[in-house]
């Protein structure tokens, strides 16, 4: 730290003398301006590029990396500036880690499991099938290591990652027919990427990968019996009741689906160290607010679709989440299976989970359950 500031000192200094010799090349003019005193030297400025996995305008996400940019902006006094780019205006919207990864661009943001293909590892720190929620993801990260992990996995491919944001507990999904038990996901199609899907499968389930804008009428059309998405804000937009009439909860599939900013490791490291303080100060300010966006948003929507949409609100019964949970471990150990490094990281998010575990359920959980008010959804 110390022998970057005195660098950065340097380069100043050495700016300073290149200064100084071009007016002494000068003629006399220079010397007019000399005697008004010294001149104040330009700020450095930085111009960036940041990618994302989004559609354009997708709010919380999207519009939470194009906050994330303009409060660098702000908070630097227009010294670092980050042109945003949503997905495929710049590269594909899975192109994004191999982008910053290469150096294309200084950054970008989007969910570390879509990058399992390439980097198995990476799954862990974004959303695991009965996994932690958001309150658990950020504790993990800031204070039981989780972010060192993180950093240890992205570092072979030059990129530094820092949560950016999270959805808190997702919604199961809307389904056309009925789930009562664990058969009913034998033949069902359902849209759920990631661990869930995988999980799916296991129970009997055909998983479809679809592009975001070819959900709803997959679904209208029968072409898909069931599809998650996000929670009531973003799936109220897409209009899901309109297709579907059963909303399920909870989202045991994503139980606080953190998203993420990344940095090429290059670019980072040659800001002045103030700067790179900044960014992981803005990220974990836009991380609060991302949750802070949907916990308010989703509250208001849910309310919307029961009330104005007649949505049918169910809970997935107790013994198919049981059920549904003996699969999702077998699906983390064996894709803990796939390399050491997944292995070590599940170690450690295992155990994180199970002592947090127990103190949730004696603090929020128990708490929730005092204050729940089955009534307060008004038909
Ligand atoms: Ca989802």
């Amino acid at each position: 730290m110390e022998r970057r500031d005195f660098l950065r000192k340097a380069g100043l200094a050495a700016t300073g003398a290149v200064a100084a010799a071009a007016g002494l090349a000068g003629c006399g003019q220079e010397k007019k301006e000399e005697a008004k005193g010294p001149a104040v030297q330009p700020k450095k400025t930085y111009e960036w590029k940041m990618v994302t996995t989004w559609p354009p305008n997708l709010p919380v996400l999207q519009t939470g990396a194009e906050r994330f940019a303009k409060r660098v902006g702000e908070v630097t006094d227009g010294q670092l500036k980050i042109e945003v780019f949503a997905g495929g205006e710049l590269v594909p919207p899975l192109g994004v880690f191999d982008a910053v990864s290469e150096g294309t661009v200084e950054c970008g943001s989007g969910a570390s499991y879509y990058w399992a293909g390439k980097v198995p590892a990476a799954q862990w720190f974004a959303a695991v099938p009965f996994g932690l929620n958001a309150q658990g993801i950020n504790a993990w990260f800031y204070s039981g290591g989780g972010l060192q992990l993180w950093e240890e996995v992205y570092a072979p491919f030059n990129v530094i990652p820092r949560p950016q944001g999270n959805t808190g507990v997702q919604m199961g999904g809307w389904f056309r027919k009925d789930m009562n038990t664990i058969d009913d996901f034998k033949g069902l199609k359902m849209r759920i990427p990631g661990l869930g899907g995988k999980v799916i499968s296991k129970a009997g389930g055909t998983v479809v990968l679809l592009p975001g804008g070819e959900i709803f009428t997959s679904l209208e059309r029968g072409v898909i019996d069931a599809t998650e998405w996000v929670g009531p804000m973003h799936d109220l937009r897409m209009g899901f009741y309109k297709a579907a009439k059963n909303y399920y909860y909870p989202g045991w599939h994503e139980p606080g689906t953190c998203l993420e900013v990344m940095f090429n490791k290059k670019a980072y490291e040659s800001l002045p160290l103030e700067f790179q303080h900044i960014l992981d100060a803005v990220a974990a300010e836009t991380n609060m607010w991302s949750l802070s966006e949907f916990e308010a948003g989703n509250g208001a929507a849910l309310q919307t679709l029961i009330s104005e949409h007649n949505v049918n609100l169910v809970r997935f019964p107790e013994p198919l989440l049981d059920e549904l949970r003996k699969l999702a471990k077998e699906t983390l150990e064996e894709e803990a299976e796939k390399d050491p490094m997944s292995r070590k990281v599940n170690e450690a998010f295992k155990k994180f989970k199970a002592q947090w575990g127990v103190w949730g359920s004696v603090a929020d959980n128990a708490y929730y359950s005092v204050i729940a008010d089955k009534y307060a959804l008004k038909k």
